[in-house]
C-alpha cells in the first residue's frame, strides 16, 4: 500500500486528494509554488516542499524539481490530479523510472490516446462508435482532401491530433474554404503543439456532451460508474455537470458500459478516466478520453457512492478492484457548478483578497474548495476557486438543492460567476434538461 503520497497539483484537487489520503492513513507531500504558502492543503499536509516561483512552468510543470521533492521527502507515489503534468506521458514515465508510484494509467496509455488520430484508432478497433471522417490523417494531396470532403459531407471540422484545451480545431462549412482551413489548423498547430498533423471529423451540429466514468485496476477488471452531462459550456470549458445524463435510458447506459469496460481491458488501461462523447440523435461519438480525474468526479460520487480518488489510489497501490459492476447503482441525482472568480460580464479573471466567504450547506450539499475568508487568489492560475455540489432524490430535488446553495454561497472582494450560475440553474431549459453544447453561449449572447 502506498505509505506516503506527494500531491503535484494545486487548489482544490490538491485539497481533494489530500482528504482521501488522511482517511487511508497515508501520509502527504504538499508541492507548491511562492505564490501558494498559503493553500490550505499545503497547511494540512504532513510535509510541504517549495518548488519554484509562481510562474507555473517553473513549479506546478517543472518535473525535476517535482522528482527531488519525492526523492528528499522518501514519498513512494505521486498523484498529478488534472491539468498541469496528469496527462504528460513524459512525466508518468519519468515518475515510474525514478522509482515512485505514478497515480494514473501506464504512460505508454497516456501517450496512446493523447494522440487524437491513434486514440480514435483504438476506440474504432474496440468497438467505442466515433464520429465519422479521417481515418488517420488528411491526405497531403489537396484533390484527395477535398475527395475526403464530399465523401463525409459538409460542415466537417479539422482537428489536430496533437490538440487539447479546445485548440486546434476549426470548422469547415464549405468546400470552398476546405483547403486554406486545413493550411491554416496546420499552421497553428505546428506552433501551439510542435505538431501538425490534422484529420477531418463530420461537424455535429447540435450534440451534447456527454462521458462515462470507469475505473480499471492492473489486472484487467474493469467497471463504469454511470455518465454524466457536461453540455453547459463556454469556450469548451464546462460550466456546469450534472450525472445521471437526462434522458439517458439505463439500456443505453448498460450498453456503452459494456463497450467501454471492454475496451479498458483491451488498451490495458489503469486507474481512473474518462470517455467522453459528443451525443446526438440517440447516438454517441467518441472524441477523446481523458487519462486522469477530472474536475467533475464529485457529481459521480454522489450518485454511486464511489469515492474515486481512493479508488485510484487502491488501484496505484496494486490492488484488485473489489467493486463489481452489479455494486453500482445509480441513486438520485448530482449536479456541480464550477465557481469561477471571474467578471460576469467580460469573463475576465478576477484575482484578488477574498474579504469574506460563507459556504452553503445542509443535507446533500457539498463545497470542495480551497479558498477561505482572508485568502488571496493569485492571478497565475487557472480562475476556477471551488466546486459547489449538490444531490438531490431526483433532479427537480437536485436543482431545488442547488438554487438554495447558490444563494447561500457568500463571496466577496472578488468578482465570481455565482449570478450567473444562478442564471442557469433557473433557466428553463436547463430545467427542462438535455440541452445541446451551444446552449449556453447563445443563451449568453456569445458567437461561437
Ligand atoms: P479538446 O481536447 O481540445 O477538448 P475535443 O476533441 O474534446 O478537444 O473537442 C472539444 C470540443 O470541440 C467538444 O466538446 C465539442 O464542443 C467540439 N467538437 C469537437 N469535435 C466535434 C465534432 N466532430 N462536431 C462538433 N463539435 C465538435
Amino acid at each position: 500500500m502506498i505509505k506516503k503520497l506527494l500531491i503535484a497539483n494545486r487548489g482544490e484537487i490538491a485539497l481533494r486528494i489530500l482528504r482521501a489520503c488522511r482517511e487511508m492513513g497515508i501520509k502527504t507531500v504538499a508541492v507548491h509554488s511562492t505564490a501558494d504558502r498559503d493553500l490550505k492543503h499545503v497547511r494540512l499536509a504532513d510535509e510541504s516542499v517549495c518548488i519554484g516561483p509562481a510562474s507555473s512552468t517553473d513549479s506546478y510543470l517543472n518535473i525535476p524539481a517535482i522528482i527531488s521533492a519525492a526523492e528528499v521527502t522518501d514519498a513512494d507515489a505521486i498523484h498529478p490530479g488534472y491539468g498541469f503534468l496528469s496527462e504528460n506521458a513524459d512525466f508518468a514515465e519519468r515518475v515510474e523510472s525514478s522509482g515512485f508510484v505514478f497515480v494514473g494509467p501506464r504512460a505508454k496509455t497516456i501517450r496512446l490516446m493523447g494522440d487524437k488520430i491513434s486514440a480514435k484508432e483504438a476506440m474504432l478497433k474496440t468497438n467505442v462508435p466515433c464520429v465519422p471522417g479521417s481515418e488517420g490523417a488528411i491526405p497531403e494531396d489537396p484533390a484527395e482532401a477535398l475527395a475526403m470532403g464530399d465523401r463525409i459531407g459538409y460542415p466537417v471540422i479539422i482537428k489536430a491530433t496533437g490538440g487539447g484545451g479546445g485548440r486546434g480545431m476549426r470548422v469547415v462549412h464549405k468546400r470552398e474554404a476546405l483547403i486554406d482551413s486545413i493550411i491554416l489548423t496546420k499552421s497553428e498547430a505546428r506552433g501551439a503543439f510542435g505538431n501538425d498533423v490534422v484529420y477531418m471529423e463530420k461537424y455535429l451540429q447540435a450534440p451534447r456532451h456527454i462521458e462515462f466514468q470507469v475505473l480499471a485496476d492492473s489486472f484487467g477488471n474493469a467497471i463504469h460508474l454511470c455518465e454524466r452531462d457536461c453540455s453547459m459550456q463556454r469556450r469548451h470549458q464546462k460550466v456546469v455537470e450534472e450525472a445521471p445524463a437526462p434522458g439517458i435510458t439505463p439500456e443505453q447506459r448498460n450498453r456503452m458500459g459494456a463497450i467501454l469496460t471492454k475496451a479498458c481491458s483491451e488498451i490495458g488501461y489503469r486507474g481512473a478516466g474518462t470517455f467522453e462523447f459528443l451525443y446526438e440523435n440517440g447516438e454517441f461519438y467518441f472524441i477523446e478520453m481523458n487519462t486522469r480525474l477530472q474536475v467533475e468526479h464529485p457529481v459521480t460520487e454522489m450518485i454511486t457512492g464511489v469515492d474515486l480518488v481512493k479508488q485510484q489510489l487502491l488501484i496505484a497501490s496494486g490492488e484488485k478492484l473489489m467493486i463489481k459492476q452489479e455494486d453500482i447503482v445509480p441513486k438520485g441525482h448530482a449536479i456541480e457548478c464550477r465557481i469561477n472568480a471571474e467578471d460576469p460580464n467580460t469573463f475576465m479573471p478576477s484575482p484578488g483578497k477574498i474579504e469574506r466567504f460563507h459556504q452553503p450547506g445542509g443535507l446533500g450539499v457539498r463545497v470542495d474548495s480551497h479558498v477561505y475568508g482572508g485568502y488571496t487568489v493569485p492571478p497565475y492560475y487557472d480562475s476556477m476557486i471551488g466546486k459547489l455540489i449538490v444531490h438531490g432524490e431526483d433532479r427537480a430535488g437536485a436543482i431545488a438543492r442547488m438554487e438554495g446553495a447558490l444563494e447561500e454561497m457568500v463571496i466577496e472582494g472578488i468578482k465570481t460567476n455565482i449570478d450567473l450560475q444562478r442564471r442557469i440553474i433557473t433557466d428553463p431549459a436547463f430545467i427542462k434538461g438535455g440541452a445541446d453544447i451551444h446552449y449556453l453561449e447563445k443563451k449568453l449572447g456569445i458567437q461561437s
